[in-house]
């Protein structure tokens, strides 16, 4: 069923066969997967699309395998939100949430990138896989490892929320804990990936699960009625997710599923880790590395690895990139949830609030329609609100109690 011709690399378009590579050996660039869309274009349609499960498979041509999925066959299709409320709090006429807090099986848009990487190693006949995380990825590969008969292996900063480590760990997966930051346990990772021949979702199969992401993108695209969206803010840590929300788009295009593509991409990231927002912010083509201090875990990358070509994607959509403070984004944590209903974890926070930012510089317009990525799940990142919302009041079990408690009007904090 595949339409994958192999891998092809994104600087000099050498192109390699389907196997376990991620870096072409010319010119060092990256490799990504190759399609024939000539054929898919001759196959694909809005109503074969639609005629299939609700679930990110139902995009299988556009996805990197050579048969059916064997690992996440229900991850995705998840709800896109018209959000009135926090659309009249930030002033603005059109708004939707794109809710990846409640994928399954972890609650986060990671699950879509593990669904198609395992996938593809077991095509690719590996038994152990592997990944080097900031608390997401890793609580994906864990899960979806039991769901495949895998063995696996968790490289994680060791100063990760409790949420994301024992939502590793209950899995009964090897973790290992590492004494530093995300981008040390990544370099060793790469060694490891080298010497013990595993499959590393983030490292040596990396094209393949990276295009799991396009699925968010082509969820937005279908539940908006087969359109892409006009502007859409999406969290950054290895910059993977907002390239591939653009290609998606693209993709749709050029397959003729939707008209035309004018969506404007806008990067988000916390202030404490924003090599990719400070250079979009500065007109540079390349980051800067950064030694990331702040508490969005999970998008604290200080050497992203897709950073090149997320500040393009952005500026070649005619977008922007900003960053917030911890305290900005648990604020934005606290909009989401008291406007629409949504825990978001961290991330999360840091979307809604670079939106709210990006609205008052003007860079967005507040008359056209608005997309916030929400890509994980707030009940991960208790830390981050812990002392930052109201404590319960604590009464007797009795009438006369809540009586005096409804007289006094107002709540008390324990
Ligand atoms: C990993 C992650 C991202 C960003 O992913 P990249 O593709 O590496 O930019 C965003 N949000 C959450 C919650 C994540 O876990
Ligand atoms: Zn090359």
């Amino acid at each position: 069923m595949g339409f994958v011709k192999g891998l092809k690399c994104k600087e000099c378009d050498k192109t390699y066969p389907k196997k376990a590579l991620h870096v072409c050996s010319f010119c060092f660039g990256p490799l990504e997967v190759d399609y024939e869309y000539e054929e898919i274009k001759k196959v694909i349609s809005r109503e074969k699309i639609e005629s299939r499960q609700k679930n990110m498979w139902r995009y299988k041509e556009l996805l990197p395998l050579d048969g059916e999925p064997t690992v996440g066959m229900q991850v995705g299709y998840t709800p896109l939100i018209k959000a009135n409320n926090l659309a009249k709090k930030l002033g603005v006429d059109e708004l939707y949430i794109k809710n990846d807090s409640v994928n399954f099986p972890t609650f986060s848009f990671k699950d879509r990138v593990v669904s198609a990487a395992l996938s593809k190693a077991r095509e690719l006949g590996f038994d152990t896989v592997a990944c080097a995380t900031t608390g997401n990825l890793g609580n994906a590969v864990a899960s979806q490892a039991v769901q495949g008969n895998f063995e696996s292996y968790i490289f994680m900063p060791a100063n990760l929320e409790q949420g994301k480590v024992i939502g590793t760990s209950i899995y009964g997966t090897n973790v290992i804990g590492i004494d530093g930051n995300y981008d040390g346990v990544n370099r060793m990772c790469s060694e490891i990936a080298d010497k013990y021949g595993w499959a590393f979702a983030n490292i040596n199969i990396r094209p393949y699960y990276a295009e799991g992401s396009k699925t968010y993108g082509y969820e937005i695209v279908e539940q908006l009625g087969w359109k892409a969206p006009r502007h859409i803010v999406v969290p950054m840590a290895g910059g993977s997710l907002i390239i591939k929300i653009g290609k998606a788009i693209k993709e749709m295009a050029m397959l003729g599923l939707i008209d035309e593509s004018d969506t404007t991409l806008y990067g988000a990231q916390a202030s404490g880790s924003s090599p990719i927002s400070t250079a979009v912010k500065n007109g540079w083509d390349h980051i800067k590395p950064v030694k990331p201090d702040t508490i969005a875990h999970s998008i604290a990358i200080g050497n992203p690895a897709d950073g090149y070509y997320s500040i393009k994607a952005i500026n070649e959509s005619g977008g922007w990139a900003e960053d917030v403070s911890d305290e900005e984004l648990v604020e934005g944590i606290k909009l989401l949830a008291s406007t629409e209903g949504i825990f978001t974890e961290t991330a999360g926070g840091v979307t809604v609030a670079v939106t709210q930012k990006l609205l008052e510089q003007g860079r967005i317009p507040r008359d056209e329609a608005i997309v916030i990525s929400i890509t994980g799940n707030g009940l991960k990142t208790l830390e981050a609100v812990l002392d930052k919302v109201e404590k319960p009041c604590v009464i007797k079990a009795n009438i006369e109690e809540f009586n005096a408690l409804m007289e006094k009007k107002e709540i008390c904090t324990a």
